[in-house]
């Protein structure tokens, strides 16, 4: 039985990930290797809490209850130990990963669940990088996890029959819904999403149409809550690069390359809202909250 969790990584999902966990009176460890990041996601947790009390859609004292829950850490060796589940959401690239889960495997007690929510990167290898690859799985939440209801449930070459069954019942325990699927560059939820971002980074780098055109037209041509400019910033351009980077490399098929555009904008550090710019300018803060209480809706 899943009681104590540790989330590894407190920026734009562990924090949520974190949250959620909580609200549903499980105890929470959220490590990073940064006290900012830390005291970041923390400040995102209660604000995200707040803005549901003014929605009535939690009490005032759920709030302290929920921030009870969790505790903070930079040292993941003092709080594993104690825990039946690690969530790593750390960031989206392959060698800090494999060098979390080597250390996990190193001083976690056998029976522990290690999942990740790698956006991209495959299970399989990361499971590799353990003694015990069939209690390794992906539990891809999506942005922003408090609110949205899907989770991505990604299966490794090894992941055991049981150790899937405890994370599809987990995730529905937390008001999910899961979905099974392979382990392949980008599971499904990439695999469909990032083409169309990159296309529409494409579109704007050839002169189409510009942001607020290119948005405007998926917003009220396909109905989309969020234009793929917007999102993009939303989930972050590095993010975006990483996950067509495993993608193109994963497939050798050029279709996944990543637009130069979108290469120059994460180089130049403009990495949407977590910078306060991307496609969108964010330099005041109200502007990026606008962003998510609209993709919240
Ligand atoms: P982020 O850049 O917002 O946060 C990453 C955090 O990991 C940072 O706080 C960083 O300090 C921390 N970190 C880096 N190395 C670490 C280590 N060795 N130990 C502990 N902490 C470490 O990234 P994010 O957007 O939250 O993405 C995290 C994961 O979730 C990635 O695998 C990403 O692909 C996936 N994901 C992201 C989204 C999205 O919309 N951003 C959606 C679904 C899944």
């Amino acid at each position: 039985m899943i009681k104590n969790v540790t989330v590894i990584g407190a920026g734009t999902m562990g924090n949520g990930i974190a949250q959620v966990f909580a609200q549903n009176k499980f105890r929470v460890a959220l490590v990073d290797i940064s006290k900012d990041s830390l005291q970041r996601g923390m400040a995102n947790i209660e604000k995200n809490l707040e803005r549901m009390i003014a929605k009535g859609a939690l009490q005032g004292s759920d709030k302290e209850e929920a921030l009870k829950h969790i505790n903070t850490t930079t040292e993941m060796k003092s709080v594993v130990s104690g825990a039946d589940l690690v969530v790593e959401a750390a960031s989206e690239n392959l060698a800090i990963k494999l060098g979390i889960f080597e250390e996990l495997d190193r001083i976690c007690p056998p029976d522990i669940i290690l999942a990740t929510n790698t956006s991209s990167i495959s299970i399989t290898r990361i499971a590799a990088s353990t003694s015990r690859p069939d209690r390794v799985i992906g539990m891809h939440f999506m942005n922003p996890v408090p609110i949205m209801k899907l989770v991505e449930v990604i299966r490794g070459y090894s992941t055991s029959d049981e150790v899937t069954s405890i994370i599809m019942g987990l995730s529905e325990k937390l008001g999910k819904t899961p979905t099974e699927v392979n382990d392949f560059p980008g599971f499904v939820a990439n695999r469909i999403l990032m083409p169309m971002i990159n296309e529409a980074i494409e579109a704007l780098f050839h002169g189409v149409g510009g942001v607020n055109e290119i948005d405007t037209v998926m917003k009220l041509g396909m109905a989309h809550p969020m234009g793929p400019l917007q999102l993009a910033d939303f989930i972050g351009l590095d993010v975006c690069l990483s996950i067509l980077n495993v993608m193109h490399n994963g497939f050798k098929n050029p279709k996944y390359a990543p637009c130069p555009l979108l290469i120059n904008m994460v180089t130049a550090g403009k990495l949407g809202v977590k910078s306060g710019e991307g496609f969108y300018d964010y330099s005041e803060s109200r502007k990026a909250e606008k962003v998510s209480a609209q993709f919240s809706g």
